[in-house]
């Protein structure tokens, strides 16, 4: 039942995605909203049959370091398998790359279902799909030919390996070695740290997306792209060993490696010295994947309140038996808070892959240069609003269930815990802010937001539902003024950087809410997600005022930091 309301409301967001005549335009013939319906639906019984039984083992059992390996637990290589064989690692890599070209949007989709079921387990599929097409876009043909057809059949599977102890957000610290020795053979040596699925046994062979410093020069410029597998082409070691694994406070299902190098040979991809430029593609759809992670885990933890909800009776007349807790005020305004958030950062996040499907599709230079600027606007929205909204939903719906929802009876702590993450890896909420400040705002001349800004202007009628998203985008217009004449105040704009990355999360959580208000429908499903929608309009205007105003705000507020560490 919850995976079929869930699917629902993804078919119907999918349906009325903003965008989807531009990209039929660009890729006729790819928007298909029965094919995609029926995929959802596939997705939706995979998500529930197979990977749901096997995340409770996953969170219990966690993985294990034995004689040098990570063990993962039961039955996650059996759900491992079936995931792989049934082609959900290659719904959205081009049909060239032994992929089924499908739009991100329904990738995306489907995603959010495999999350509700289990993050831990969903981990492994995104830098695998990622890796995949980052090779096929700039390996060399024989990488190309060995790596993409092993990666995209789950035989062998691939890490992003950027974080070194020193080098966290600061990735221009990164201390790994590659230097090139006899034959030409390059060779790293040095620790990465936090690895997710850094080594396991549900794979024969993992390859290592790797940033290492190829050369004396400073930052982010001396670093360059590696493949490095665990094991050579004729199946020797390759100089690759986990040192530990993480203790952690959840997604114990997803082993996170602590990396050792000593000597690894090492394939250098795309050019030297561009290795976070060669990166970026691998990134951007990584980034991307973090939308769907944050909010089929809202969900799946909203169902459960959901659920509970009704059947929990307390409170009403003393005399009469008590009522279900879904008719006291206080409870319908946090279930309808948790579905506003829910259904509104499920159509930002499908809007943002449209986006990102047109910004890779378009072959107008100009038309995709202004897809680009829009997807590197709507990005770390997506990203930072999903992450934090699953903690938050995580919580409210612990709250929904009271003391129930603090036991391990109910799977609401679970979602909590593994949750938490998501607002650090991929960029913090910090990182994420500061980006949107100093690349976007200042460095971009906010081309990105100014074009959604338009955008939503001439999308949504400035009428009765409208007026409210209007009244945000020009609070939004002249807080980024404000802003972008605050170039030469880094610190007083900095201070209010959170702030306006969620002002902004509000203006684009705004538009899809108008959309969703006039396009959901008038049947269960539509009446359901316009519910939701208009809880979040209603709430719209006050909490895009207080964001408005903390962004602005100025860094005087921090001038006691010395007196306080001191
Ligand atoms: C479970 C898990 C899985 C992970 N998986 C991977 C993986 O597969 N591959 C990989 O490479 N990494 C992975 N990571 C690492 C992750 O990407 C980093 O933890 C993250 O980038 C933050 O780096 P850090 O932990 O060193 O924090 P730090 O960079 O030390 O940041 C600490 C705090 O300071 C703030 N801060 C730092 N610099 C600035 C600044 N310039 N301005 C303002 N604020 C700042 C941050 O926002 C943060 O709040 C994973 C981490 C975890 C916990």
């Amino acid at each position: 039942m919850p995976y079929r309301r869930q699917a629902e409301a993804l078919v119907r967001q999918l349906e009325i995605a903003p965008f989807l005549d531009a990209l039929e335009a660009e890729a006729p013939g790819s928007v298909d909203p029965d094919i995609w319906a029926a995929i959802v639906e596939q997705a939706a019984r995979f998500a529930e049959g197979v990977i749901d039984p096997v995340d409770a083992a996953l969170d219990r059992q966690g993985a294990s370091l034995r004689d040098g390996r990570v063990v993962t637990a039961d039955g996650h290589r059996a759900a491992w398998r079936r995931f792989a064989d049934d082609g959900w690692l290659t719904l959205a890599l081009p049909e060239a790359a032994g992929g089924q070209g499908l739009p991100l949007a329904l990738l995306t989709a489907c995603e959010e279902l495999f999350n509700h079921a289990s993050p831990a387990f969903t981990m492994l599929a995104t830098p695998n799909r990622t890796a995949a097409a980052m090779l096929e876009n700039v390996a060399d043909p024989t990488t190309r030919a060995a790596w993409v057809p092993q990666l995209l059949s789950g035989e062998w599977t691939a890490t992003i390996c950027i974080s070194e102890p020193d080098a966290g957000s600061d990735v221009g610290r990164i201390r790994t070695r590659a230097s090139r020795g006899e034959g030409g053979i390059w060779r790293v040596n040095g620790e990465k740290c936090w690895i997710s699925y850094g080594d396991h046994d549900l794979a024969a062979r993992i390859g290592h997306c790797m940033l290492a410093r190829s050369s004396d020069a400073i930052g982010v410029r001396g670093l360059s792209l590696f493949l490095v597998p665990n094991a050579r082409d004729d199946g020797a070691p390759n100089g690759v060993h986990v040192r530990r694994i993480e203790e952690k406070l959840g997604l114990h299902g997803s082993p996170t490696c602590v990396m050792g190098f000593d000597g690894a040979e090492a394939t250098l991809i795309g050019e030297e010295g561009r290795g976070l430029q060669t990166l970026f593609h691998m990134m951007l759809l990584m980034r991307l994947s973090c939308a769907p992670q944050g909010v089929g885990v809202a969900e799946a933890a909203l169902a459960t309140a959901i659920g509970y909800a009704r059947d929990r009776r307390q409170g009403g007349d003393p005399a009469a038996p008590p009522v279900a807790i879904t008719a006291h005020a206080d409870v319908q305004r946090q279930l309808l808070r948790m579905a506003g958030r829910v259904e509104i950062a499920r159509g930002i996040a499908l809007a943002a892959a449209v986006v990102m499907d047109l910004g890779e599709r378009c072959t107008d230079d100009e038309a995709r240069a202004g897809w680009l600027a829009l997807a590197q606007f709507l990005l770390p929205i997506a990203k930072d609003h999903s992450a934090r909204l699953a903690f938050d939903v995580a919580s409210e719906a612990l709250q929904v269930l009271g003391g129930a929802g603090y036991t391990k009876e109910w799977p609401v702590e679970r979602r909590l815990r593994d949750a938490r993450v998501f607002a650090v890896f991929e960029g913090t909420t910090g990182i994420q802010a500061i980006d949107l400040l100093h690349r976007r705002l200042w460095r971009e001349r906010g081309e990105g937001i100014k074009r959604f800004i338009a955008l939503a202007r001439a999308d949504v009628p400035n009428g009765e539902d409208g007026a409210p998203l209007h009244a945000v985008l020009n609070r939004l217009e002249e807080v980024a003024q404000v802003l972008s004449g605050w170039h030469e105040r880094t610190r007083d704009a900095e201070s209010g950087a959170t702030a306006f990355l969620d002002l902004c999360g509000l203006a684009v959580g705004g538009w899809i809410a108008t959309r969703l208000i006039t396009h959901a429908g008038d049947d269960a499903v539509g009446r359901r997600i316009r519910a939701a929608a208009r809880f979040f309009l209603a709430e719209l205007e006050p909490r895009a005022e207080v964001e408005a105003r903390l962004a602005t705000l100025g860094s005087a507020r921090l001038d006691a930091i010395g007196d306080y560490l001191d």
